[in-house]
């Protein structure tokens, strides 16, 4: 293993890296071995409170950051995801050594992805436009789309820098200040990436980097009545708390992309090995900490036993092993907490009489490492088949047809992704228009880019990220009604 050494592991405020107001630090683990990485400052509500205060004067009509022009920061944004490319392989060695993830794929897909996700929105800068409209009278009428003002971002542990790639972008785009506030487990990557803004040129307090907890920094970001908006990944649990501190704060804007059970239908008519081969990568990509995962395997009954029995073979085929290893596919877990919740739901499937097909318990005795398991004979009334599992968990389910099965697939209180298998175009058509889901994929999984909107329908979260909805939900439509003598023509 060859571990990064850690640069810096205090808040970023004002550009500047400082102790916390408390002076209490938090230790960071290895989930690889369970061992301490570093310490780390541990922001609470006096840092978001001192966060605020630089971020309002940023915020100020006059500012060299309001009077900046838009193509101007368009060429801060561009400078920041060149400077993050430039350190590829040292940030994607952290993100390893923090999340547990393997190596390749933080190079090739977390590092990558906030650089992908700051160009597109660096390009946006200056093509935000509001329009004239033709109201009644002798009026003549425009709207702009000004900042929102200072927001608050709250980052999950999954995909640390894509999170926050997915909340700064538009967040600088739109002109805004932004206080983030890293996951507990994994704020090694976003405090790095603060000396970075700094080395990009952004003024001072455009962006603070808050390392803390949920309860104390998390809650003092979304209960702040000065902070105007907050972004949210994570939880559905916290996704309500979040909104609620909003509304009982100042009403600020809230975007929460939460949790998901989402199904993934494989219709008989479809090529097996395709189906078999994305379902395995559907739910066991990134440990299965996806917010997305395909978590319910649906299969038309004439094409179930195979299937079963091609995706135990894979999930046994899969290697789990140091994330550092270039053979490795999955890593650990990112922390105790979740191994222990993920053997515990692995412990109810078997109670409540679904067919272990394979794995089912911890490798090894170090780490938080979790043998790729597969359950057949799932039935909708297991918790597995209900409650996120956020691991290598893999429930595969049956159904006769296809309108059973869309009403099955439904009946969630979340509504993240789907996907469908099929052959058949009207089917492909006719299953996606009816899923209940932000995003269905058709003959994969997976697919996301960042110039098309992301989010969920009912308890998956409310408002897009990524493409032009995310200018929308970070900037407001201000509207001007300018009296005329008389209209001309
Ligand atoms: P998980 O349970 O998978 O760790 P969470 O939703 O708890 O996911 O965490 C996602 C993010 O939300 C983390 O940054 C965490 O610190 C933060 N968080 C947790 N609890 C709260 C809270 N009460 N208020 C604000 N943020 C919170
Ligand atoms: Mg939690």
């Amino acid at each position: 293993m060859t571990a990064p050494e850690v640069k810096f592991t205090q808040l970023f405020i004002n550009n500047e890296y400082v102790n916390s107001v408390s002076g209490k630090t938090f230790p960071t683990i290895n989930p690889t071995n369970g061992e301490k990485i570093c310490d780390v400052q541990e922001g609470d509500k006096a840092d978001v409170d001192k966060a605020v205060v630089v971020a309002r004067e940023v915020m100020k009509v006059g500012s060299p950051w309001r009077r900046m022009d838009a193509s101007k920061r368009g060429k801060l944004i561009y400078k920041l995801a060149d400077l993050i490319e430039r350190d590829t392989e040292y940030l994607a060695r952290l993100e390893t050594l923090d999340n547990g993830k393997p190596l390749s794929a933080s190079r090739v897909g977390d590092v990558p992805a906030i650089i992908r996700v700051l160009r597109y929105y660096a390009g946006w800068c200056d093509k935000i436009t509001g329009k004239t409209i033709p109201v009644d009278g002798d009026v003549f009428c425009y709207t702009r789309r000004e900042p929102v003002g200072v927001c608050g971002a709250i980052i999950p542990w999954n995909f640390p820098l894509g999170m926050l790639g997915w909340k700064i972008a538009p967040a600088l785009c739109c002109g805004n200040a932004i206080i983030v506030k890293p996951a507990e487990q994994t704020p090694l990557t976003a405090i790095y990436i603060g000396s970075l803004v700094k080395e990009a040129g952004f003024p001072p307090g455009v962006v603070n980097i808050i390392p803390g907890y949920g309860p104390t920094a998390g809650a003092a970001i979304s209960e702040h009545m000065d902070i105007d908006k907050v972004a949210f990944t994570g939880s559905t649990e916290v996704g309500k708390l979040i909104q609620q501190a909003a509304g009982k704060s100042n009403l600020k804007r809230v975007t929460l992309e939460l949790g998901g059970k989402s199904p993934l239908i494989v219709l008989a008519d479809s090529d097996v090995d395709v189906a078999v081969n994305w379902a395995h990568e559907a739910l066991f990509f990134n440990m299965g900490q996806v917010c997305t995962a395909g978590s319910r395997t649906f299969v038309q009954e004439e094409m179930y036993d195979e299937f079963v029995k091609k995706a135990t073979e894979l999930a046994k085929n899969r290697k789990v092993g140091d994330p550092f290893d270039d053979s490795s596919q999955s890593g650990p877990q990112v922390d105790k907490e979740q191994f222990e919740k993920i053997l515990e739901m692995i412990e109810s499937g078997k109670k409540e009489g679904a067919k272990l097909e394979c794995g089912g318990g911890r490798k090894g005795d170090k780490g938080y490492f979790i043998q790729p398991t597969v359950f057949s004979g799932v039935t909708d009334e297991m918790r597995i088949a209900r409650e996120e599992i956020f691991g290598p968990v893999q429930q595969i389910i049956k159904f006769k047809d296809m309108d059973e099965v869309v009403d099955r697939a439904n009946r969630t209180l979340y509504g993240l992704a789907a996907a469908v298998f099929t052959n058949d175009v009207n089917k492909a058509i006719m299953v996606s228009n009816r899923l209940q889901a932000g995003t269905v994929w058709v003959n994969q999984y997976h697919a996301l880019d960042v110039a098309s909107p992301f989010g969920g329908y009912k308890m998956s979260g409310t408002g897009r990220e990524l493409g032009e909805e995310s200018i929308h939900e970070y900037s407001e439509i201000k509207t001007v009604l300018v009296k005329i003598p008389e209209k001309t023509c």
